[in-house]
Formats: C-alpha cells, structure tokens, sequence
C-alpha cells in the first residue's frame, strides 16, 4: 500500500488563495471582450471574475476534500499512525470547515450572478462583483486556521512510512547497536532507511525477501522497540500500538558480546519487557554476535531464554552463520499467512483471467 495521504495537495492560506483567484479573475477579465454596448460588456466581465474567482477557490478547497482519505476508513496500522500525528476530531473538523465554505461561496456566487445580470448600472454591476469578492475573503479568512492546520498535518502525514499491510511481518527488536539493522540487511533486499518515520529521528527499515515464491517483509523501528516502556513518551507508545496491527511475530536480538553497550542482564530485562507487551504475539529469539561473543555469555543468555520456554537461534549477522536457521524458523510461524495471500492473488489473478475470456 502506498502512503495513504500521498495525494494530498499542499494547502494555500486564505490570503495566498484570494490572491490567485483574483488575479486569475482579472487577467480573465482582462481577455475577454464580450459583444454588446456597454453595459451588457461590463455585465459580462464582472460575471466572468465572480465565476472565475469562485471555480478557482472552489476547485481547490474540492481537491483537498477528494484527495485526502477519511481516517476511518484507513487500515488499523495508519489510523493509530495518525492518531500520533495528528488530532483526528481536529482534523476531520477542519476538513468539514473547507466542506462549508465550498458550499457557501457556491450559493454566493449564484445569488450574486443573478443580481449583476438584472442590474443596468455599470456601477451597481461592479459593487456587485466588488460585494462577492469581499464575501468570499471573509469566508477564506473564517478558516484559515483550519487551512493552516490541514497544510502542517499534510506534511507530517506525507512522511507516514510505507508498508505492505497485507505481507506477513516481521517485526526486529532489541537494544541499540545489538544488530538489527545488520540483521535486516542480511535477510532482505533492504537499503537502509528506506522510509522515513515522524516518531523516531532515526527512520524506519522495511526490507523484503522472498522464499519459494511467497513473500515476507521485515521491519526494524529504531528508536521504539529498543527500551524500557518506562522511557517511551505517549506517541512512542502510540506508534508501538500501530505495530501491533502491522507485525506477526517479533524477532528478538541479544548481543552477547555487549559491544552495543548494553550488559546482558539490561537486554534480558528489556527482553521480558517487550515479551510481556507483545505476550499474544509468537517470538523468535536470536543470539547474534556469536562471532565475537565470549560462550560463557552466549551460555549465559541461553539458559535465559530457555528459562522463558522459548528455543533461541545462534546467528551472527555479519558473517551469515545461523541466518538459515533463524529464517527457517520465522517461516514456519508466518508461512501460512504468506501462502492465504498468494492463494487470495491467484484467485484474482485468475478471475480476471476468466472474465476476459
Ligand atoms: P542496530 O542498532 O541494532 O541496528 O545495530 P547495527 O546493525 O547497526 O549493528 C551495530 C554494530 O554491530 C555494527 O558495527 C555492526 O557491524 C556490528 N554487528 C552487527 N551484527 C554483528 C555480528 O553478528 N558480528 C559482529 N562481529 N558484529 C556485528
């Protein structure tokens, strides 16, 4: 799925508005030379800039409105990303103001054509035209706070990261520097910092790979599955709640080695943390660093983690031992998944197939 609010178009001021519909209005205007004597000319051309004037606002508050998607109508992953992002009753009232004011300036524009195409005084004509475009500025100026709003929570929500929402995933967790992101690196096609995430300075790492044909995506988040609860602000653990809807099973990395800065006992603290908020989720655990890492700690963490019921892989993500394994492991929990969506794509596939025979 692409980024929801992809296209969402920039959002002008009031004042940034009126100036480009008046002038379109004016060079409109100022091109158009209608048949007729004087009056019937002056009667036209203002009726050309009140219409001009109210097409090029109108057009542009309708774009906004069709171009950026009700949040509850977006998966569960982006609508608690928003919820971090933005204020949802805020933002649907703004959108519901640019709602307004497209009608309002609509039904002006109809009650003020009609009163210039009765008048027979040029200068009635143009008090006319000159009444609506004052109108239509108070209106705009009425919600340029709104517009303001809707502009800053574009830009924000244009950063929202993009993910497959439907691939099964995998979701990397451990302290810093413990190697997650090398880990990712080496299971998938991924670069790094392929999307950008508002949450976290670092951005978040998607990466893909694929095995007997069937697809897997994994994520790393730096900056939210790496410390303790007690440290994480409200929008962090926002964003963890997005996860939730996102990840299908957590991947654990220790390092042993503790050259991440982080003695192990920390990162087994952290460990049960992050188990017992994602307690319903299936773990796979992997010792990485086994390269560099001295055994009696690799022991050590272990015995750990078996203590926990679980059975940890030993890999080292820089030299490729154990990657096999550990890969094996995280398809026999997400390959039924992964299979009831390449089942659902044939199905597609193939009933477009038969409906163009
Ligand atoms: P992250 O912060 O968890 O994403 O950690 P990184 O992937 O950036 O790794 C931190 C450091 O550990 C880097 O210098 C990596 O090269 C190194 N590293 C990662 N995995 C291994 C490994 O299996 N063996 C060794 N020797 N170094 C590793």
């Amino acid at each position: 799925m692409k980024n929801p609010f992809e296209k969402m178009p920039t959002v002008l001021t009031a004042d940034e508005l009126i100036d480009k519909a008046f002038r379109r209005a004016e060079r409109a205007a100022s091109a158009y030379n209608p048949p007729g004597g004087k009056v019937a000319k002056a009667r036209q051309r203002e009726e050309l800039r009140v219409r001009t004037v109210s097409n090029v606002v109108r057009d542009n508050l309708r774009k906004i409105l069709d171009r950026t998607p009700g949040v509850s109508t977006l998966p569960k992953f982006y609508q608690e990303l928003v919820d971090t992002l933005v204020d949802r009753d805020q933002f649907h009232k703004s959108l519901a103001r640019v709602n307004w004011a497209v009608k309002t300036i609509r039904n002006l524009e109809q009650r003020h054509v009609e009163k210039i195409r009765f008048e027979r005084d040029p200068k009635e004509i143009a008090k006319l035209r000159r009444a609506f475009y004052g109108r239509v500025a108070d209106i705009l100026h009425e919600i340029d706070d709104d517009l303001r709003y809707l502009n800053q929570a574009r830009n924000v929500l244009k950063e929202l990261p993009v993910v497959d929402l439907e691939l099964p995933t995998v979701v990397i967790a451990g302290h810093p520097n413990v190697g997650k992101s090398t880990l990712l690196r080496a299971l998938t096609n991924a670069r790094p910092e392929v999307a950008s995430y508002p949450f976290t300075t670092k951005g978040i790492n998607v990466g893909q790979f694929e095995e007997h044909y069937l697809k897997y995506q994994v994520i790393d988040t730096p900056g939210l599955l790496d410390r303790p609860l007690s440290e994480r602000n409200e929008v962090e653990k926002q964003a963890i709640l997005a996860l939730k809807h996102l990840g299908d099973v957590i991947v654990y990395i220790f390092d042993p080695s503790e050259y991440c800065g982080f003695p192990i006992e920390e990162q087994m603290h952290l460990f049960e943390e992050i188990l017992r908020e994602f307690g319903e989720f299936p773990f796979i655990v992997a010792i990485n660093k086994v390269d560099i890492a001295d055994e009696e700690k690799v022991k050590a963490v272990e015995e750990f983690v078996r203590s926990t019921g679980l059975e940890p892989v030993k890999i080292s993500a820089l030299t490729g031992e154990g990657l096999e394994e550990l890969k094996k492991r995280v398809i026999e929990i997400v390959e039924p998944k992964a299979r009831e969506l390449a089942k659902k794509i044939m199905e597609k596939e193939l009933s477009k197939f038969r409906g163009e025979l």
